[in-house]
C-alpha cells in the first residue's frame, strides 16, 4: 500500500531552519481555527484535611458543597477570560482559555465524587512562613493522596491555630503548587467565606498555572513578553499576581500550559483526560488555507486537507489510533524536519491517503528529518469515485 513514489522528499538546508516548537507563543489559540487546539481536560480531586477532634456543628454536606463551588468558579473563570490590565491601555488580545477541570472520583465507584475528608491533627496544618513553616512538606499527599499519578490532587489545609493567633501571619487563603499537587491554606472551617469570590477559585486556577508552567507575572522575566514587569503597587488582574481577581490570562500564559501539556515528558500531562487515544471523528480537522502548525498537538479526529488547503507541519502530531490523515487533489502537506507525526498512546494510526483524481492528486512533501511513525500502511493511494 505504502507507495514511496508519491512523496516528495525536499533535502534539508543547513541551518534554515531553527525548531519553534518550544515558543509558548506559538501554542496560543488561533481564534479563526479554535478547533486546532483541542480542549484539555485536567483530572483532579479535593481532599479536606481537619484535625482529628470535629466540632459538633461540623457539617460535611456544608463543606462538600463549599468545594464544588470553589471549584464551580474557578472553573467558571476559564470560560471567561479577562482582559489583561497591565500594561496601561494594552492592545493584548483576550483568547480563550483552552483547558477545563473535571472532577474526578475513583473509577468503578459511582458514590465517589473526587472530594475527600481527612481527619489528622498530626498533617493537617499549614504553617506558610516563619521558622516553623511546613510549605514545602510533602507528608499529607504521601499520606492520603488518591490517584496521586494521574489526577492533580489538591489539599484544603488550615492555617495552624498558633499562626492564626500572630499579628503579622496573615491567614488569608493562600496556596502553594509542589510539582504534582497543590495545598491551598484557609482558615479552619471557615465556610462564610464565599467560595465565588475572587480569593479561592482565583488561588486554586493561579495554583493550577504553576503545575502547568506559569511562574508569576510580576517583578521578573516570566518567559511572555505579554506579562511586561510591573510593580505590585499596581492593579492587575493576572492569574499569575497577586491580587483579588486573577482572572486574566495572556496569550503567552494560555500557549505555555498549552505547550506543557503537548510536552510527553511531562509529569502534568499525565493529569489530562487523554482523548487523544481514542478517534472521534466528531473532532476530525479539515484544512482548507495555509496553515502553519508551529506547536506540538494531540489530535482527537481525522486531518483532511482540501483542495487549495496546505499545512505545514512544524512540530511533533499525534493523530489518533485508527485515524488517517487524508490529502485530497489540490491540497498539499509538507512535513518539515522537526516534525513528526506519530501516534502519543502507543498505539497505531492508519496513515495518510492520498486521494487521486485524475491527473491531480493531493501532495505530501517531507523535508529532510521529517518523521512519518507509528502508522499501519504509511503513505496509500485512493482513487476519488467521482
Ligand atoms: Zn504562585
Amino acid at each position: 500500500m505504502a507507495s514511496e513514489t508519491d512523496i516528495v522528499r525536499i533535502p534539508q538546508e543547513k541551518e534554515t531552519y531553527r525548531s519553534p516548537c518550544n515558543n509558548p507563543n506559538n501554542y496560543a489559540p488561533d481564534t479563526s481555527y479554535l478547533d486546532h487546539t483541542p480542549m484539555k481536560y485536567i483530572k483532579l480531586n479535593i481532599h479536606y484535611m481537619f484535625p482529628s477532634e470535629v466540632p459538633d456543628d461540623f457539617d460535611e454536606k456544608v463543606a462538600r458543597k463549599w468545594a464544588k463551588s470553589m471549584y464551580y468558579a474557578a472553573q467558571e473563570a476559564l470560560m471567561k477570560n479577562l482582559p489583561s490590565k497591565l500594561p496601561k491601555d494594552n492592545l493584548i488580545p483576550t483568547l480563550p482559555i483552552r483547558h477545563r477541570y473535571v472532577l474526578t472520583g475513583r473509577p468503578n465507584d459511582p458514590t465517589d465524587d473526587g472530594i475527600y475528608f481527612h481527619f489528622d491533627s498530626k498533617c493537617c496544618y499549614s504553617v506558610k512562613k516563619g521558622k516553623n513553616s511546613t510549605l514545602y512538606k510533602r507528608d499529607m499527599f504521601e499520606e492520603y493522596g488518591i490517584q496521586k499519578d494521574t489526577v492533580l490532587n489538591i489539599f484544603l489545609s488550615p492555617h495552624h491555630p498558633d499562626s492564626v493567633k500572630s499579628k503579622t501571619y496573615g491567614a488569608s487563603i493562600s496556596g502553594v503548587a509542589l510539582r504534582n499537587f497543590i495545598k491551598m491554606m484557609w482558615t479552619y472551617g471557615d465556610f462564610t467565606l464565599k467560595p465565588w469570590a475572587g480569593e479561592a477559585p482565583g488561588t486554586f486556577n493561579h495554583e493550577v498555572g504553576h503545575i502547568y508552567g506559569l511562574v508569576h507575572a510580576w517583578g521578573y522575566n516570566d518567559g511572555c513578553d505579554d506579562t511586561p514587569k510591573h510593580s505590585l503597587d499596581i492593579k492587575s488582574n493576572n492569574v499569575m499576581d497577586y491580587n483579588s481577581n486573577m482572572k486574566a490570562w495572556t496569550p503567552c500564559q494560555i500557549g505555555k500550559t498549552q505547550m506543557r501539556m503537548a510536552t510527553s515528558t511531562a509529569l502534568a500531562r499525565k493529569f489530562l483526560v487523554n482523548n487523544w487515544c481514542r478517534l472521534n471523528v466528531d473532532k476530525s480537522i479539515t484544512i482548507t488555507d495555509s496553515i502553519d502548525w508551529k506547536c506540538k498537538k494531540d489530535l482527537e479526529g481525522n486531518l483532511i486537507i482540501k483542495s487549495g488547503g496546505v499545512l505545514r507541519l512544524w512540530c511533533r502530531l499525534s493523530i489518533p489510533p485508527n485515524g488517517k490523515i487524508v490529502v485530497e487533489p489540490g491540497g498539499k502537506l509538507i512535513v518539515e524536519p522537526f516534525a513528526k507525526i506519530h501516534q502519543a498512546c502507543g498505539e497505531k494510526w492508519k496513515g495518510i491517503e492520498i486521494v487521486k483524481f485524475g491527473k491531480e492528486q493531493g501532495i505530501v512533501q517531507i523535508v529532510g528529518e521529517g518523521k512519518i511513525e507509528d502508522s499501519i500502511n504509511g503513505i496509500f493511494e485512493m482513487e476519488a469515485l467521482e
